[in-house]
Parts: structure tokens; C-alpha cells; sequence
């Protein structure tokens, strides 16, 4: 059982995730109707601008009181960002406007040469996902850019691809990371579906009518491949590193995915000494003190909201009431500590009760945990008793 967690007070981050709209031109079995489209409509540019702005704001109150100052990283996913026009009006417009964020994009790579040279010019990274669910032509496109951008991009670690491991297509991932990723030396992640905690296995009708399953069951033979690619990148962390212990003692190097295998460092309730490790066994932290809101936030254009983080989504108690449209009545988790924290619409009224707060209480809010699962919120610092909050928190507060 630990006492507390926190990582990298010297080089911290703000990930801003942007999800820019569901609209995307895959249909993949394993992503739900809350989250992709065919049809929905297009955002606009003028909305995008807003939320801008709005980043740009609530980042500004929080940064006053970071000890460290850091450009944040603004991560869009979808839907699929690129196939809407406004996209690329919006990255010129963040350029102009915003150049100290970092941009980055998660895509599904079917996208033109003249829009792939757009995003090679703009981005800072860029994360390609594989769907093997595309057709013939739209995987062969795929494959055709990852090869094309990887002989054009200047620094090799700002290309990545996440290969979606299907059950029923394997031989085509597999095709793809030693054909074409390994040959071409592009950096690649094996990405099983359903590594979320949805558990879905079986197909269900979703809210459009369309039978899905969003995780996958694999065969032994496949889940031997899965552990084998993760014990040879085990091996490889290993023979560079001094890290070997997870917090139950496990010899285990590759940090989580979601914080890019960031290292931690922990104490247990029953040891005196502090233990750096990159994989922490315990994930219920309910009702402990946490940092999460200065250093993630989360957008959803379409469902008009913003989080403090995706999948917590902690507030405070205080947060003034946010509409929930038709696209986010089906969820029955929110409460008064957990939901969106505003409406990407009415945001001037929330950063201007959140400067208020903070001119009353000195500072921005910290969390209450109100979950008995943390998922990729486990790097950020936390601690089970006030008096140690308040030790770990001045790391990272002025
Ligand atoms: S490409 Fe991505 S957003 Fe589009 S349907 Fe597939 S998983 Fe969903
Ligand atoms: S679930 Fe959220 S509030 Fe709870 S410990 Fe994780 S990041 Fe913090």
C-alpha cells in the first residue's frame, strides 16, 4: 500500500487533449458511436478559435503558480482531426496566435501528400494509428505515408505508430510492423484493443444501430506474440537502465504508454525510504489529494465540455453547473465530484469564476479523488495524507 506518487518535478508537462469532433471516414468496430462519426458534422473554424482561446486563458491562470515553466502539449484526436477542412486553418491560427503550445496529432494517416506535408511542416509529432478495419486502398494509403513522412521527417522519435492489434486481422498488423515499420525504422507500439477498461468482448448494439465489440479476446498464439514483443522491449529498457522494481516488487522497465513510460518515484505506507519505479500495482486512490488538474485537461468539442481529465474527470464540488447535452445523457458516473468542469461555450464564464477562486483561496483548486481506479492519471503527484500533499506540492507550486 503507498503513501504517496510523483514524477518529474524537474521536467513537468500540461497534455491538453483536444478532441476536435467525432467525425471520421473509418467505422471501426471497436470504437463506439460516442466517439466516432461517418456523418456528423464538421466543426468550424470560429468554434476551434474559441476553445483556443479558452486554453490559452486557463493555462495562463495556472502557470502564474508553477514552479517550473513549461509549454503545454496539445494533443488532437477525434474522430479523425485531419478530415476536416478547418483543421488546417486552426493549426495556422494556433501558430500565429499560440506558438508556445507543442502541438501534436494522433491520426488514422489517410490523408493526401499535400496534407501530409502540411502536418510535417506544423507538427511537433505525430502519432499514426493503424486500423486494419480501413479498406484495401485506405490501408495501402496508410502504409504508403508512414513511409513517405518517415523519409522526410527530421528527427525519427517524432513519428509513432500505434498498431491496433485486431483479433481477426492479425496477420495484416503483423504484415505491417515487420514489412513496413521494422524495415523502414519507424518507431511502433503494439496496441491491444480494449486496453481501456471498457471490457467489451461481445458485439452489443450500439446507440447507431451498428453491432460492436470495443475489446478484443486474443488466442493464445497471439497474446505469446503480445508478451514476447514486451519482454524483448523489457530486455532493451533493462540493459540501460537501473530500474527494476514495480511497487509490488515486480522486475518490470517499461513504464506506462499513457505517460510515455515516465519514471516514478513512491514511498510505502509501511517503508521510510522513497522508491523510483515505472510500474505502480495499486490503482484505487479514493479520497486522496491529487494534482490532476494542473497538469491535464481535457476538450470534447462535440459534447461542448471540457475535463480535467478524460477518463476521472475529478472537480471540485464548487465548479459551477454544466449543461449536459444529448450526447453525454447516457452517462450515469457524473456526480458533484466528478464530471465535465464547463461548457466550451460559456468558458469566459468559467475561467472568470476560476480567477475569482483563485484571487479568494491563493491559488488554483487541487483534487479530491473521487474514483477506485486511477487510469493514466497515476504519474501525477498525489498523496494519501494532507501533510504530505502539501510536501509533494511544493515541488511543482510556487
Ligand atoms: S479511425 Fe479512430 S476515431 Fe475513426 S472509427 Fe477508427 S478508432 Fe474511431
Ligand atoms: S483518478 Fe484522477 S483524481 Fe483520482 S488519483 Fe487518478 S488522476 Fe487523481
Amino acid at each position: 500500500m503507498l503513501e504517496y506518487i510523483y514524477s518529474d518535478e524537474q521536467n513537468p508537462t500540461k497534455m491538453v487533449v483536444w478532441d476536435l469532433g467525432r467525425r471520421c471516414n473509418y467505422d471501426c468496430s471497436y470504437c463506439t458511436g460516442w466517439m466516432h462519426s461517418t456523418t456528423a458534422p464538421f466543426n468550424k473554424l470560429d468554434q476551434y478559435k474559441r476553445t483556443a482561446d479558452f486554453i490559452d486563458g486557463y493555462y495562463a491562470i495556472y502557470e502564474q503558480f508553477h514552479a517550473t515553466k513549461f509549454r503545454p502539449v496539445l494533443s488532437f484526436t477525434g474522430g479523425e482531426p485531419a478530415v476536416n477542412p478547418d483543421f488546417f486553418p486552426l493549426i495556422e491560427y494556433l501558430k500565429e496566435e499560440y506558438p508556445y503550445f507543442v502541438l501534436n496529432l494522433t491520426t488514422n494517416g489517410t490523408w493526401s501528400k499535400r496534407r501530409g506535408q502540411f502536418l510535417l511542416d506544423n507538427m511537433d509529432s505525430i502519432t499514426v494509428s493503424y486500423h486494419c478495419e480501413g479498406n484495401d486502398k485506405q490501408r495501402q494509403l496508410v502504409r504508403d505515408n508512414l513511409v513517405w513522412m518517415r523519409e522526410r521527417i527530421a528527427n525519427k522519435h517524432k513519428l509513432k505508430v500505434n498498431v491496433m492489434m485486431h483479433v481477426d486481422h492479425w496477420e495484416d498488423c503483423i504484415d505491417l510492423i515487420e514489412n513496413v515499420l521494422k524495415p523502414n525504422d519507424i518507431k511502433y507500439i503494439p496496441r491491444t484493443i480494449g486496453d481501456d477498461g471498457r471490457n467489451r468482448y461481445e458485439w452489443f448494439e450500439d446507440m447507431d444501430g451498428v453491432m460492436r465489440r470495443t475489446s478484443h479476446k486474443y488466442t493464445d498464439v497471439q497474446m505469446d506474440w503480445i508478451k514476447g514483443h514486451w519482454q524483448h522491449e523489457n530486455k532493451k529498457v533493462g540493459d540501460k537502465t537501473e530500474l527494476k522494481k514495480s511497487d509490488d516488487g515486480d522486475v518490470r522497465k517499461i513504464g506506462r504508454m499513457c505517460c510515455g513510460g515516465r519514471c516514478m518515484t513512491t514511498k510505502a505506507v509501511d517503508s521510510t525510504k522513497e522508491t523510483d519505479t515505472m510500474f505502480i500495482q495499486q490503482s484505487n486512490f479514493k479520497g486522496w489529494n491529487c494534482m490532476v488538474n494542473w497538469f491535464f485537461l481535457h476538450i470534447e468539442e462535440d459534447k461542448d465540455v471540457a475535463y480535467h481529465h478524460q477518463t476521472c474527470m475529478a472537480k471540485t464540488s464548487d465548479t459551477p453547473e454544466v449543461h449536459i447535452g444529448p450526447l453525454l445523457e447516457h452517462v450515469t458516473t457524473f456526480n458533484a465530484n466528478r464530471g465535465p468542469i464547463c461548457n466550451l461555450s460559456r468558458s469566459d464564464e468559467y475561467l472568470a469564476w476560476l480567477e475569482d477562486k483563485v484571487f479568494r483561496e491563493g491559488r488554483p483548486p487541487t483534487m479530491i479523488c473521487p474514483n477506485t481506479h486511477c487510469g493514466c492519471g497515476i504519474c501525477v503527484a498525489k498523496a494519501r495524507t494532507n501533510e504530505d500533499f502539501e510536501r509533494l506540492k511544493a515541488k511543482y507550486v510556487t
